[in-house]
């Protein structure tokens, strides 16, 4: 159920019965303009047929003798006659129907031998001439009586017409009305019961979450619209959960691994500082001690303060043109300085390999990666650093045989605060050592890869862009380093 679908066919439906409504107003309207000038016409035909009477009897009245009143005034006569003859032409114009215009042209007839029959009398005694006009003037005046009944049913049959278009009108209107309230009606209901209660849920889960109540998570109901807001809404909230469980986890982590080396050091400083003569053997392996723990303290410190500064986008690189084979020479000589109890090795080609990088930010890969080659695997085991090329690319590839990775892990290694189950018993560490390599690796438009196997070791590879590659044509053995460039 979609609310861009209900609104669309609730509004449809309106407009649909908001234009039934307005064109059965405009028929009515019509009709009633119809039925008036019917009525007006009937009313007329019934007035011009009473004149055209009151006309016959006038001339009547004018040639009886018994009246008195000169039967040859001709000025009352022929205004009369002529009035007759008005009406009747009005009387003509007013018909609408065919049976109307028989009953006019049949007064005609009936009135034009009247005044015939009265001409023709007009010597005779009075009494005579009476004898003959008056049967001729009842037969025009049963013809008018007609029209007048005629007209009158007409009238009342307009009227009974009328009378049903009335009532079916009031049903039309009733029924517009009561679809109007049961439209609106249940489309109000609808949009409070699946519309402003999931908006309303929604928006008090909101209020909650930001309150502090992390475990609120909004009902995914209603339309979809809303349905999709809402789980919008719960999976950012799960992820923030997920990212407040993360950083808390991860600071746990990083309290637990700062306490190591500070309770190292602070055993060393007691030592020191507790006025003892120390033997000198004693204090040469605390000093040791000491300078391991700090460089493990400048180095959680370090990666830490890289993430924040690639999270807050404040990382930037200066790059210069350098030989990979002098960085990757300086990292293995420092932890052969150092004393490794690993057989660690360094292959180098005869060519050089140059990058335009960030020596530094390449140097602290290529730390991070032996480190973890050194810390996970054996004391006493081989760790191999390769130097190469493959075509356009300078690879970097250091090889332990160590505790390896589970392909289930591999998947997330290089997301931050991420550690192997395996890893966490066997070293201290904070987990961004790998996800800032990447960063750094991928600010130089270059990729890392891992290939490993639990309990067999693990072989990572940084491949970044060669600088002037054309300068150095790759060959076909450019991924084999030359044994002659082994530093052990
Ligand atoms: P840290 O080593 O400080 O925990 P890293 O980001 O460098 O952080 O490494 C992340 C995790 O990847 C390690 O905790 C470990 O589980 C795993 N890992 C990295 N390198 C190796 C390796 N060479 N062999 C086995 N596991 C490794």
């Amino acid at each position: 159920m979609s609310l861009n679908r209900i609104m669309t066919a609730a509004i449809a439906m309106l407009a649909a019965l908001a234009l039934a409504g307005a064109a059965s107003l405009i028929i009515l309207t019509t009709y009633l303009h119809r039925t008036t000038e019917s009525m007006g016409s009937a009313v007329e035909g019934v007035r011009l047929a009473e004149a055209l009477q009151v006309d016959l009897l006038s001339l009547y009245r004018l040639s009886d003798s018994l009246l008195r009143i000169p039967a040859d005034s001709p000025r009352s006569f022929a205004a009369i006659e002529s009035g007759l003859r008005l009406h009747l032409d009005e009387a003509r114009r007013n018909a609408w129907s065919s049976e109307e215009q028989a009953l006019i042209s049949e007064a005609e007839r009936t009135i034009s031998n009247y005044l015939l029959a009265r001409e023709s009398v007009a010597n005779l005694p009075p009494v005579e001439a009476s004898r003959q006009l008056v049967p001729r003037l009842e037969e025009a005046l049963a013809v008018l009586d007609r029209l007048v009944v005629f007209n009158v049913n007409e009238a009342r049959g307009i009227q009974l017409q009328a009378d049903r278009w009335d009532q079916l009108a009031n049903l039309g209107g009733i029924c517009v009305a009561a679809l109007l309230v049961l439209g609106g009606g249940s489309l109000l209901w609808w949009m409070r019961r699946f519309v402003f209660r999931p908006l309303l849920d929604m928006s008090r889960a909101m209020r909650r979450f930001g309150t502090g109540r992390k475990r609120t998570r909004a009902p995914e109901s209603g339309p979809v619209e809303l349905r999709d807001m809402a789980r919008t809404f719960n999976e950012m909230a799960n992820s923030l959960a997920r990212q407040q469980e993360e950083q808390l986890t991860f600071l746990a982590g990083v309290a637990h691994d700062l306490r190591n080396p500070l309770s190292a050091l602070k055993m060393s400083a007691a030592l020191v500082t507790s006025g003892r003569p120390i033997p000198e053997e004693r204090m040469q392996k605390t000093m040791a001690l000491v300078r391991r723990q700090v460089a493990r303290l400048d180095r959680m410190v370090g990666d830490l303060l890289d993430a924040t500064r690639i999270e807050a986008g404040r990382f930037e690189l200066s790059l210069e043109e350098r030989d990979v084979r002098e960085l990757a020479t300086s990292v293995v000589e420092l932890y052969l300085a150092g004393g490794s109890s690993h057989d660690l090795r360094l292959h180098l080609p005869e060519e050089p390999v140059l990058l335009s990088c960030d020596a530094t930010r390449v140097e602290q890969v290529l730390h991070n990666l032996v480190s973890n080659a050194l810390k996970y695997s054996q004391g006493g085991s081989r760790v191999d650093v390769i130097v190469g090329r493959e075509g356009e690319e300078a690879v970097l590839s250091v090889v332990d045989r160590g505790i390896g990775i589970s392909s289930e892990e591999l998947r997330t290694l290089f997301a931050p605060f991420r550690r192997t189950g395996r890893a966490r018993e066997k070293a201290p560490g904070v987990g961004l050592g790998l996800s800032v390599a990447r960063r750094i690796v991928e600010a130089h438009g270059g990729r890392i890869a891992v290939e490993s196997r639990p309990g067999e070791g693990s072989t990572f590879h940084v491949r970044l862009p060669r600088a002037h590659a054309a300068a150095h044509p790759a060959g076909p053995g450019d991924a084999t380093p030359s044994p002659a460039g082994t530093v052990h």
